[in-house]
């Protein structure tokens, strides 16, 4: 019982103790507090937003502008079935695009027919056409990874469609068969097809585009096919430029949707 009794009293003791002490403590930090709190909060609001510019240059540092440009670049318009599936998008003016990663499409270094508008079929070529045989290995001209296979009869035929690192999309037409995926990663060279005389098409020949932002550009003003490369490490496009489709369908009589797929 004196036990117990003295227990307790050493209980209550501590407990004091204990409690003026929590009572000290919180007095002080809470006067600390409100006598700082505002300069408290302005001081997290300069310490987040370095905090969030840190991490963001710590970002750019390690993987550069290009990663964040490279989760763009295969977002956009990813699961559109068109071949245009930027319709909707804002076009820049004028970008640089990197083609010094490149492989061309296909062995032969023959052009038969260029891009632009064809008055004798009253539409616009969005293309050229390479020389190839039924058979023939078609590469992926870059680096990037599959958007589209799909087969269109009175157009492409068999054809694939290629997004790339650099911004750009490929199509390569009149395929006869497929030796890739869509979503499937491929480097400059992969081969991605064989060629053939599939949909609209007079012969066998490969039919090959590139596009930036959905705009045919005319292949040949970033491909020298004759010597097998590319005339510079970058093409520059811009919206308004003769070298793309835009200018050719408003030079082209007007028709109202030339940039239908072709
Ligand atoms: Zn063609």
């Amino acid at each position: 019982m004196k036990l117990s009794f003295h227990t307790l009293r050493l209980g209550l003791l501590g407990m004091a103790i204990i409690s003026i002490s929590f009572a000290g403590n919180s007095q002080s930090v809470n006067d600390y507090r409100s006598r700082h709190r505002n300069l408290l909060a302005r001081q997290n609001r300069v310490k987040d937003k370095i905090r969030v510019e840190e991490s963001q240059n710590y970002a750019r540092g390690l993987y550069g502008d290009k990663e964040a440009d490279r989760a763009d670049i295969y977002s956009e318009g990813w699961n559109s079935d068109r071949v245009n599936p930027y319709q909707n998008s804002n076009i820049p003016s004028s970008k640089v695009l990197d083609v010094s990663d490149y492989h061309m499409p296909v062995k032969h270094k023959v052009v038969t027919s260029h891009f632009g508008y064809r008055r004798q079929f009253g539409r616009m070529h969005y293309g050229v056409d390479l020389k190839a045989s039924v058979g023939d290995t078609v590469y992926a001209a870059f680096s990037g990874k599959v958007r589209l296979t799909k087969f269109e009869r009175n157009g492409y035929g068999f054809y694939v469609i290629v997004r790339h690192d650099n911004g750009m999309e490929t199509v390569y037409g009149h395929l006869s068969k497929f030796l890739v995926k869509p979503n499937q990663n491929v480097k400059a060279g992969t081969p991605i097809a064989l060629s053939g005389n599939t949909g609209r098409s007079t012969g066998p020949h490969l039919h090959f585009e590139t596009r930036y932002m959905g705009i045919a550009i005319n292949p040949e003003k970033i491909f020298d096919f004759t010597n097998g490369k590319t005339h510079h490490d970058h093409y520059t496009f811009n919206k308004n430029s003769s070298d793309n489709a835009n200018n050719h369908q408003s030079a082209s009589s007007g028709r109202s949707n030339s940039r239908r797929r072709r």
